[in-house]
């Protein structure tokens, strides 16, 4: 067997494989069968015996980032906290997992927050966030004793007194500025910039008199800052511009109001390659941009790493190459001269992210995945809109009616943006390690469907 990412002498029936080994997961590879398999499970008898659509996650690889934040940050900023962002793939199982790699947990909502209490997982490491948390959710999270609630308005500033004075506690807390640093990604998910819903902006005053608010608030600790700049981003740059305007606001706030915040949460964000060619960032080299803006920046007000504890709250770069999903080719329609589609046994339902950000895919057949990739498709759902694609023009090998279709890299927001569309029941997410199979969520039946349906 021929792992992906080396054997250079690789018979030329490996070679279209070994050509996504930048965008699959860890541990993907042609068995001697000529089929690709993932965590030592051949895949293309995975979708015979689980059915499709199937998510298929490969372990190692999600334990292997985390890993790669944490080992980075013990030795650029041992004082740190990782803080794995739930919404881009969150089931009990994943809770756990984040919990043994050392990991804390961001989350956005009260049923992220139920998912996390469910698994077990210790509240006073998670990190709550959004931009308008109902009076109900701050109440479950104060209840569950949430570590850090970020604070995004000033209506949250008293809410979150309020209820904290309500049951004489005290919560911690950070506030999000709005840095105006606009990143380079679809603009979707550009979330710093000043025309943005999120955060306190600096330039209009904003930030000041929220921390002088949180500062005179008896029920709330305010513990620092935290900004999140976007998502899917390649360019490093913008963090280093991100930390200067943080530390900007620092120096002034300092001299102002004599505040200096002991925690610095520059949120999450990195890129992944989606496709053959992107060069994203490596893991280490975010970690070292980062750290070493931090370190030049706080050195100029006089501050060590023992004086910050830095947070970053990585979701994508964690989880999107260590999914792929798997699909049953049902039909072929070539048109002569405009396309061919190939229609699979999803679509939308299971992944939006190429109808909501255009996102592109490669795509393979698990069948035959040594052979080359030399048809060009573009791979339709089975829903009711012309929109309902999932890989535009992807080159996969010559598909035939019953192939199992694989789609790269979808780890991170597919099954968590998932609906039921049409009414078709969500997959189910299957965690392979070691060349087991172990079943994380189950697929939805009809049942599920009229679960809430009460006629
Ligand atoms: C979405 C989000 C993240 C994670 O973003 P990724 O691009 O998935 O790394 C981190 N922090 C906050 C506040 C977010 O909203």
């Amino acid at each position: 067997m021929a792992h992906l990412d080396h054997d250079p002498d690789a018979r030329p029936d490996q070679r279209s494989l070994v050509d996504l080994a930048s965008v699959a997961p860890m541990t993907a590879q042609l068995n001697t069968a000529g089929h690709m398999e993932v965590g030592g499970v051949d895949l293309v008898e995975l979708a015979y015996q689980h059915g499709t659509a199937l998510y298929v996650m490969d372990e190692a690889h999600l334990r292997h980032c985390l890993q790669s934040y944490r080992s980075e940050l013990t030795a650029n900023w041992p004082n740190s906290v990782v803080a794995y962002a739930s919404k881009a793939f969150i089931c009990k199982a994943m809770c756990k997992l984040v919990a043994e790699e050392g990991g804390w947990l961001e989350i956005n909502s009260g049923g992220e927050l139920a998912i996390a209490l469910a698994a077990g997982f210790d509240a006073s490491q998670t990190v709550m966030h959004g931009n308008n948390k109902t009076e109900r959710e701050l109440a479950e999270a104060i209840g569950a004793g949430v570590g850090r609630i970020v604070v995004d308005c000033f209506e949250e500033l008293e809410r979150i007194q309020q209820i904290a004075a309500e049951r004489g506690l005290i919560q911690k807390i950070q506030l999000r500025i709005k840095p105006g640093v606009v990143a380079e990604t679809h603009s979707h998910i550009i979330t710093g910039a000043e025309d943005s819903k999120f955060g306190f902006g600096i330039n209009d005053g904003w930030a000041e008199q929220a921390v002088q608010i949180a500062l005179q608030s008896p029920n709330l600790e305010l513990c620092g800052l935290h900004c999140h700049i976007g998502s899917q981003i390649f360019a490093l740059d913008c963090y280093e511009q991100a930390v200067e305007v943080l530390f900007r606001l620092i120096g002034n706030l300092r001299k102002k109001i004599g505040y200096l915040p002991s925690e610095l949460n520059l949120g999450g964000g990195v890129g992944i390659a989606y496709l053959v060619g992107q060069q994203a960032p490596e893991i280490a080299g975010f970690v070292k941009t980062v750290t070493g803006a931090i370190a030049r920046q706080a050195a100029r007000l006089g501050l060590t790493q023992t004086d910050i504890r830095l947070f970053i709250e990585p979701g994508r770069s964690i989880v999107a190459n260590a999914g792929v999903t798997l699909y049953t080719v049902g039909a072929i329609k070539e048109l002569t001269g405009i396309r061919t589609f190939v229609a699979v046994d999803g679509g939308m339902s299971d992944n939006i992210r190429t109808c909501l950000y255009d996102a592109r895919y490669e795509c393979l057949i698990a069948d035959r995945a040594g052979e080359p990739r030399d048809a060009l498709v573009t791979v339709a759902g089975k829903h009711c809109e012309s929109g309902d694609v999932v890989a535009i023009d992807s080159s996969i090998q010559s598909p035939e009616v019953g192939d199992t279709l694989v789609v790269l890299a979808t780890g991170a927001y597919n099954q968590s943006m998932a609906s039921n569309y049409n009414k078709q029941p969500r997959p189910a997410v299957v965690w392979l390690v070691d060349g087991k199979v172990r079943e994380v969520i189950r697929r939805e039946e009809y049942a599920d469907l009229l679960s809430c349906d009460v006629g």
